[in-house]
């Protein structure tokens, strides 16, 4: 027999029973971006190559060993992309959307990173993300802040997450201070895992993040970024955080909280959660005033964050147990056989028509009446419309209310009013 084909390692189904939730979840955080004026922004899942080695860096793991690159039928090399923001800035460099004006832009997809899977860390995961583009002060950097605070107020996760924030200065400041870091972790050496050698020499400054919690240890005694601040940065960081007190928000200082590309300055900011285990950072953001110019178009500064999807939905299951939505309809329409089939579908258009945001599910492959009847209770139908032969002959339909058990025949021209009258 042949082997039946599965899904790439890493990437997921996501079941009927599992999509409600997700609907959910991309409705309240779109409402909330809409109503802080932010736009959609669609961009195609695959991009050149080069526009990530040049976004990202070539020595980036997410570049180096993670990113899914291939030549199509031309010998073009293409890439799936790994994170929207390079997308994004192309786009807006494409299309003129980023001079003169300030741009609020929101979007949401598929990205890829050929990583080790695990709960909250698959090869194929979503996000949502915001860029805001043509304003520099600290004020849009917590407008970025509180309107994610928002998002958490609205999914009822607010208790599980927390904020964590640094500013990681200018280029010039980090330049200075890796000086600094490079010669303490040098003294070090051998209490270095492979990883943080292999950074010591492409990228010190991620060190700081470390997942070693030996090497975490020793960090303590390392010098500070924070010490190495040029004074606009520290000037825009405490501006950053006055606004948030003003706002009651609270936040935690965490002085090793780094990005590593050169392109990113100032605010970098991390929501985390303890609720999850290891993958704990459910939004990453920062400013990245640098990017733009580096992809070739003018200086233009630039603040945004982006979300992971499946750690906001498991936090959003692991908090609240009664979020295990699945597909309810309102109402299920019974029919009585083949010789019924066409006339309960017409019926069902026909409610559909006058009552566009009613869930009405038609009864297909026959069965008798106690096994349809069984059906609408399994979607959760409140009411149940019965079209048997008599019925559909005169142009009526049994309505019954599934909560009361009460039911009535009615003319197939007052079922809406009923519906209305039953379902409110
Ligand atoms: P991590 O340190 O967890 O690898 P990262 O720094 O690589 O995260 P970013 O590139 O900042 O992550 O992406 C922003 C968010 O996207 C992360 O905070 C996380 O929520 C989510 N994310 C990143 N990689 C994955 C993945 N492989 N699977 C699921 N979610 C992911
Ligand atoms: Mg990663």
């Amino acid at each position: 027999m042949a082997k039946n084909i599965q899904a790439i390692r890493g990437m997921n189904d996501y079941l009927p029973e599992g999509t409600v939730l997700w609907q959910r979840i991309e409705e309240i955080l779109k409402n909330v971006l809409t109503s802080y004026g932010y736009s959609e922004i669609r961009l195609p899942i695959v991009e050149q190559t080069t526009l990530f080695k040049r976004a990202l860096g070539e020595v980036i793991d997410v570049v180096k060993k993670e990113m899914y690159s291939f030549e199509d039928r031309n010998g073009d090399s293409l890439a799936l992309r790994p994170e929207g923001t390079a997308s994004c800035v192309r786009a807006g460099i494409e299309h003129n959307l980023l001079y003169n004006q300030a741009q609020r832009l929101w979007y949401i997809g598929p990205m890829f990173r050929h990583e080790r899977p695990q709960k909250g860390r698959y090869r194929q995961f979503h996000q949502l993300g915001a860029e805001v583009f043509g304003q520099q002060g600290p004020d849009i950097d917590a407008e970025l802040i509180m309107l994610t605070a928002r998002e958490w107020r609205a999914l009822g996760v607010s208790e599980y997450v927390s904020l964590e924030l640094n500013s990681i200065g200018s280029l010039n400041a980090r330049v200075r201070y890796c000086e600094a870091l490079v010669s303490f972790l040098t003294r070090h050496m051998d209490h270095l895992d492979e990883n943080c050698r292999r950074l010591l020499y492409t990228n010190p400054i991620r060190v700081l993040d470390t997942k070693n919690a030996d090497i975490q240890a020793l960090l303590n005694d390392a010098p500070l970024l924070t010490d190495y601040l040029d004074d606009g940065s520290l000037k825009h960081f405490s501006g950053l955080c006055k606004f948030l007190k003003l706002a009651g928000i609270p936040y935690l200082v965490n002085p090793r909280l780094v990005r590593g590309l050169d392109y990113y300055n100032r605010t970098v900011f991390e929501w985390v959660t303890s609720s999850l285990g290891a993958q704990g950072t459910v939004c990453a953001g920062g400013r990245y005033d640098g990017l733009v110019k580096q992809l070739g178009g003018r200086a233009t500064p630039a603040v945004g964050f982006a979300i992971g999807l499946e750690r906001l939905v498991l936090l959003v299951q692991a908090v609240n147990s009664e979020c295990a939505i699945t597909l309810r309809v309102d109402a299920y329409l019974i029919a009585a056989g083949d010789d019924v089939q066409g006339a309960a579908m017409l019926l069902a258009e026909r409610v559909r028509d006058a009552l566009p945001s009613l869930r009405l599910m038609t009864n297909y492959g026959g069965g008798s009446f106690k096994k349809q009847f069984a059906r609408a209770n399994t979607y959760g139908a409140r009411v149940a419309l019965v079209l048997g032969k008599r019925e559909a002959e005169a142009k009526q339909v049994v309505v019954k209310d599934l909560a009361t058990g009460n039911q009535e025949t009615l003319a197939q021209d007052g079922v809406v009013a009923r519906l209305i009258s039953i379902l409110g």
